[in-house]
């Protein structure tokens, strides 16, 4: 949906994979959806792909100097900010007589990473004197650390940037990456996307959702992962812990505060789910069905059961936000299956 969506006005995608740690049956899906590149933040991620035989052209997002022999060896394109780093992948691609792909990343406000748009035509320059770099194009990263929002202006800003960057220098600038999947609004709003000609989409393309408003895209589903964990203990107890209050697991103070009249006793019924800090997010965690998360620990989730009865054995469903998909992927404690 969304490479023919992005598709109408020319908007190839990139499918991020870090969320999923490289896992090599969903990049297969993402190819198979249409997108023409897998991209990812770790080399790691990239080299499981490689090894699992996923065929594709592999973008890193995130490039380390230390690494530069490996890049060279496992990824097509790199994204870049530093001449240190790509002076080392040009040794490197030398010493394995490549050309090595890259797209310079502008910073444009969000302060993550990039170069400044001011210091782009003499960084370009010095990039030109590396014979086995190819610049193939500009891209910027916004609403990832600032929260700044890919608009107009800014998608403007960075395709009048190319132009002027061609007009400077004898090369062209094929993929103008605009962004991530913050940058549906703009999509749907703006009438001419300019140079922009590429998008690099991992939530959208795992969660159905854009990032900006954190608003469902329609026709595609936001539960395509579950978690599922089992009842552990299923008791009525207090609401509110009792005895003298000191620090929790994790050096807090807890303030606890039971939404519960009186009147019942201030019992209720409570389950722990074998499920805690160390496997996930629990904060972007949500039942599929009518409990409350009160808190968690390490390893136990603790739940008001409200209306229902869990019996222990059973498995509760969450939904997982960006965040909770990606430490629990990340876990090799959580047992991942894949249906289809
Ligand atoms: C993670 C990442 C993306 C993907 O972001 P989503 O919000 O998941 O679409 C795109 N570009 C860069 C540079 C990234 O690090």
């Amino acid at each position: 949906m969304l490479s023919e969506l992005y598709g109408q006005q020319g908007i190839s995608l990139m499918g991020v994979s870090k969320a999923v740690l490289g896992e090599p049956l969903i990049a297969e899906a993402m190819i198979r959806g249409g997108v023409k590149f897998i991209a990812d933040s770790r080399l790691e991620n990239i080299q499981r792909m490689r090894n699992a035989r996923i065929s594709a052209q592999f973008v890193l997002l995130r490039t380390a100097p230390s690494q530069a022999e490996s890049i060279i060896e496992n990824v097509d394109i790199s994204l870049n900010t530093e001449l240190d780093t790509l002076e080392k992948l040009n040794y490197y691609a030398a010493g394995q007589n490549k050309i090595h792909q890259i797209i310079l990343m502008v910073e444009m406000g969000d302060l993550r990473e990039g170069i400044m748009p001011d210091d782009i035509f003499l960084f370009i320059k010095k990039v030109l004197d590396l014979p086995q770099l190819k610049i193939i194009g500009l891209g910027c990263n916004l609403a990832c650390y600032g929260g700044i929002k890919p608009d107009e202006q800014k998608m403007r800003q960075l395709s009048a940037l190319s132009d002027a960057v061609e007009k400077k220098f004898p090369i062209h600038l094929s993929l103008i990456s605009g962004g991530n999947s913050a940058n549906y609004e703009w999509y749907q709003s703006t009438k001419n996307v300019g140079r922009i000609n590429n998008l690099r989409l991992g939530e959208s393309i795992l969660l159905g959702c854009e990032t900006v408003q954190g608003r469902t895209i329609p026709k595609l589903h936001t539960n395509a992962f579950k978690l599922i964990a089992e009842v552990i203990e299923s008791k009525v107890k207090p609401c509110l812990p009792f005895g003298k209050i000191g620090r929790d697991a994790f050096g807090n103070i807890p303030v606890l505060r039971s939404t519960y009249p009186k009147s019942n006793g201030n019992r209720h019924r409570r389950a722990i789910v074998a499920l805690g800090k160390q496997d996930t997010l629990v904060s972007g965690l949500s039942p599929n069905q009518d409990l409350e998360i009160l808190g968690a620990s390490s390893d136990h989730l603790l739940l008001d059961c409200k209306n229902s009865y869990l019996k222990v054995g059973a498995g509760v469903n969450f939904n997982l936000n960006y965040g909770s998909l990606l430490t629990a992927m990340t876990s090799p404690l959580i047992k991942k299956q894949f249906i289809q």
